[in-house]
């Protein structure tokens, strides 16, 4: 499209192809969106959830604006990615059975140890502490969200398998 004259007969006909092409992708994001929101109000209530704890992503695409080809790319997924779409579908499906949403910063949360507070970074997915505790990454942040800001304890919860939900 960039190689064509603006308001050419080829440049319209590009254009209308972009726009059928976009308004298809945006309509399957509602759907997945429906479907994840879904999926998580029946896991709340199944569960007898009553408050859930969200990090703060408004800055996830923060300090990654370097030139190399990798960030380049993060934040092009990331800006596609509807955050905000999610959030408020979540909410208002969540208040409607009296579930309670509450936004926390994330600061530390996937660095700190849960058991002797030490910082690490993790490698890949996984996290290894000095003290010698081993977890998934995204549990080790859980479980810190639950402690700092629900009063929890966790710190000796072990399980390692984690299920990733594809749309
Ligand atoms: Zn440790």
């Amino acid at each position: 499209m960039s190689k064509c004259r603006k308001g050419s007969k080829q440049y319209w006909k590009y254009r209308k192809a972009m726009k059928k092409l976009s308004v298809k992708f945006d309509r399957k994001i509602n759907d997945c969106v429906h479907k994840i929101t879904k999926c998580y109000l029946d896991y709340c209530i199944e569960n007898q959830i009553s408050i859930v704890y969200y990090g703060d992503l408004d800055g996830a695409t923060r300090g990654t604006k370097q030139k190399s080809k990798g960030n380049s790319y993060i934040r092009q997924k990331l800006g596609q990615w509807n955050y905000g779409q999610i959030m408020i579908h979540l909410t208002n499906k969540l208040s409607r059975y009296g579930i309670r949403l509450v936004k926390v910063k994330e600061y530390y949360t996937s660095t700190k140890c849960p058991i002797c507070r030490s910082l690490n970074k993790p490698t890949k997915r996984s996290y290894e502490c000095v003290c010698g505790y081993k977890q998934h990454r995204d549990i080790v942040g859980a479980i810190n969200i639950l402690n700092d800001n629900h009063g929890a304890n966790l710190s000796r919860f072990t399980r390692v398998s984690t299920n990733y939900l594809t749309v």
